[in-house]
């Protein structure tokens, strides 16, 4: 049985190239991106309520260059300032909030109630938590840009539905909505006048002194019939999936080349030389191990 995630399903829809590298060829760029680390280490410590856990992500960095070590400290002093700010301005969740619930269930078509002998579809939420009552499903972000567009995009996600749809199904509870709390990254910069350690200070304070330029909360809803037709897309997603790979076809999106900067997967599509040195394998659905 394969798994298939949100992030899986968003990729093949993206581009099925891409898809079809990562998760099937099973390759990824041996550099992670900063930002990568920065993301996981933030996540660390909302799910953790540790600052001390978040700063555990980076203990396998080792720079080799200055200005690597540089970088290192001032995505460090980052994380920090956002996870002090983070809390100062929402505190912690209660106790029985369910962290980092994992999810599996089966894909099911919706004319005959039979589940998919291909796919199983997996998650893994970062936490479900009672307010009055009603259960609500809570997402971490964090962004660089948020605007009224950031949360219309979210308000337009599938992630919405297939959290909250798998969500139910998996710990058979009722779920009203999500809440999404987003965490901008910082848009100051280090002065050439300030040491870094300034700068880390700044950093820190800005992020107690803006709380409402820095953290955002939105909340989303689906109603039942929105779940109903969810279903019947993943089921129609596997159904093409299966199809497509079968014949071989993992179609090029090229408008989708230049998103965010390039694409990390265009040395492999433009078949540049040596590409192949600047990939490794890697496990497939890393953030599931996490
Ligand atoms: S470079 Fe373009 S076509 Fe190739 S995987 Fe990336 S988005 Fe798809």
């Amino acid at each position: 049985m394969e798994t298939l995630t949100y992030s899986r399903i968003k990729s093949r829809k993206n581009c099925p190239m891409a898809e079809h590298i990562r998760y099937e060829l099973g390759l990824a760029p041996k550099q992670k991106k900063g930002s990568f680390a920065l993301g996981s280490a933030v996540h660390r410590g909302l799910e953790t309520n540790s600052i001390e856990e978040a700063m555990a992500i980076f203990s396998d960095t080792f720079p080799s260059t200055q200005e690597e070590q540089d970088k290192l400290e001032i995505n460090k002093a980052i994380v920090q300032a956002m996870l002090g700010g983070y809390f100062q301005r929402f505190g912690v969740w209660p106790d029985d909030t369910r962290k980092e619930s994992k999810f599996s269930i089966p894909i099911i078509n919706p004319e005959t109630g039979a589940r998919s002998r291909s796919f199983e579809l997996q998650g893994k939420i970062d936490a479900i938590t009672a307010i009055d009552g009603q259960n609500w499903i809570v997402e971490y972000k964090t962004a660089s840009q948020i605007n009224d567009d950031y949360f219309n995009r979210i308000e337009l996600d599938e992630q919405v539905s297939t959290y909250m749809y798998a969500a139910q199904k998996f710990f058979e509870i009722p779920i009203v909505g999500i809440i999404y709390r987003v965490l901008k990254k910082p848009s100051i910069r280090q002065k050439k006048t300030e040491s870094l350690e300034q700068f880390c200070q700044r950093l820190a304070q800005d992020y107690l002194n803006r709380p409402e330029f820095y953290f955002f909360e939105g909340k989303f809803y689906r109603s039942q019939e929105d779940l109903v037709q969810y279903e019947k897309e993943l089921w129609a997603f596997t159904k093409q999936y299966l199809y497509e790979r079968n014949h071989g076809i993992h179609c090029k999106n090229a408008s989708r080349c230049t998103d965010f900067g390039r694409c990390e997967y265009m040395p492999i599509c433009l078949q540049e030389a040596d590409w192949e040195f600047i990939y490794e394998k890697r496990e497939i659905h890393e953030e599931l191990k996490a």
